[in-house]
């Protein structure tokens, strides 16, 4: 929710770190619709991480063989600075792009899709770079890093943000050779 006007992961903050001029202000967090009292509705934020192709698309069944990924794979490392991500939407809160443009598809969901840009086991990077490169997505990311100042878990959605801006650069040269 949001605490003296900032978006906060309240059940692990702590009031003294927060509290200004002894005063405590607590509110539903920002950008999304309001139920009632704190509680806000997250679906539009959930709706967007699927409109940014932000699942796994398996290459394998469960009846293959795994796939051997070695822990100092740069993708792998990619993707694992990304995956800590915990569905707060507090970088959504955060985001002044998310509020001013309700189509775009905000600092989490973008954040995922990297990690899966970044999966080798993934099948589905043409469908994802297309969405990610559509009309809500990183392209309208402003790179002011509102989402990584807030993130409790710190991670930075705005370098993933970059990495997928750099990616669906690379695919729109690649379909137009
Ligand atoms: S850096 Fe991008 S995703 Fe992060 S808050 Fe700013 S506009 Fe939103
Ligand atoms: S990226 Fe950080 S702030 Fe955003 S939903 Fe994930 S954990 Fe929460």
């Amino acid at each position: 929710m949001m605490v003296n006007g900032s978006p906060r992961w309240t059940c692990r903050t702590h009031v003294s770190k927060v509290v200004a001029d002894d005063q405590l202000e607590v509110a539903p967090l920002r950008n999304l619709p309001v139920i009632k009292d704190l509680a806000t509705d997250m679906d539009p934020f959930f709706e967007k991480w699927v409109a940014a192709e932000a699942v796994f698309h398996p290459s394998k069944t469960r009846h293959d063989p795994m796939a051997a990924i070695t822990p100092d794979d740069p993708m792998r490392i990619a993707a694992s600075e990304a995956i800590e991500c915990i569905n707060c939407a507090v970088c959504y809160a955060a985001c002044d792009v998310v509020e001013s443009n309700p189509d775009y598809f905000g600092p989490a969901a973008l954040n995922r899709s990297w990690s899966l840009v970044n999966d080798i086991r993934d099948d589905g990077q043409d469908v994802r770079l297309a969405a990610v490169g559509s009309n809500g997505g990183c392209h309208n990311c402003h790179s002011q890093q509102g989402c990584v100042q807030y993130c409790p878990n710190e991670l930075n959605p705005t370098l993933s943000i970059a990495g997928l801006k750099r990616e669906t650069t690379k695919a729109l040269f690649r379909r137009s050779r």
